[in-house]
């Protein structure tokens, strides 16, 4: 049986049994892993505090070939998250994407510019006043553009014209945008200039940055973000649940 090593981040777990814990993990070296913790609900697991959600570890695991899930050898804490993830809401917008990650992403598919990116949104999160609803959108238009969903919102789907500023342009059902030269009836939503601004930061800057750049932009971040979640429901073929419907046990 080979034993992998590679950094990753814990993003849930679940009780297995009477002593044992299924965790999943995004590995930088192997995408989504889900794996039995032998003994971790022991008082005195020899895993200790490194399976607490989003921690940073350094992952050893066996794996069989024919079997989904591996067995954790050894996991060590480089970074915790644990005073971030006393906070309902950190805890919230992580299990959200969390299973936002899970349900776009099929295990053992490596993709490590999104497990850096999930890094740097959870580092970000652990700062002080962390603007998480910026990080949650952040979070979403990478998902799709690593994926290749993200439309193009620069240009006008129909005549291909590339929309100016402060232009106005409706969104269609495909989640394409066209201008106003180009529309036939009107539609129910718009993005405007500035919206297609916020679009344009998120693609270029850091999270951090991002979350500080959109600090006094709740509304339209929330509005995109609508769009994002039809979006992310169309590729995975259900509702996207919504980040406050996950319930935080302590
Ligand atoms: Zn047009």
């Amino acid at each position: 049986m080979p034993l992998f090593e590679t950094e990753s981040l814990v993003l849930k777990s679940y009780n297995l049994a009477e002593a044992d814990r299924i965790v999943v993990f995004f590995t930088r070296d192997h995408g989504i892993v889900r794996g039995v913790a032998k003994g971790a609900r022991r008082l005195k697991s020899r895993f200790g505090s490194s399976l607490e959600l989003f921690s940073r570890v350094q992952l050893e695991f066996f794996q069989k070939e024919e079997r989904e899930l591996v067995n954790i050898q050894q996991v060590d804490l480089l970074r915790s998250s644990f005073d971030s993830a006393s906070s309902p809401e950190f805890l919230q917008t992580f299990s959200y994407l969390a299973d936002l990650l899970t349900a776009v992403v099929p295990p053992h598919d490596p993709n490590e510019k999104l497990y850096r990116m999930l890094k740097a949104c959870i580092d970000a999160a652990d700062l002080p006043d962390a603007n998480l609803a910026a990080l949650r959108f952040y979070f979403e238009l990478w998902l799709l553009k690593l994926g290749g969903y993200l439309p193009n919102w620069n240009i006008c789907d129909i005549c291909k014209r590339e929309l100016s500023e402060d232009e106005t342009a409706d969104v269609q059902a495909d989640f394409h945008l066209i201008c106003a030269n180009c529309r036939r009836s009107r539609n129910r939503q718009v993005l405007t200039g500035s919206h297609r601004q916020i679009f344009a930061a998120g693609q270029k800057l850091g999270p951090a940055e991002f979350a500080e750049f959109a600090k006094d932009l709740t509304e339209q971040v929330a509005e995109i973000s609508g769009i994002f979640k039809r979006i992310i429901s169309n590729v995975i073929g259900r509702e996207v649940a919504s980040e406050k419907s996950f319930a935080v046990n302590f």
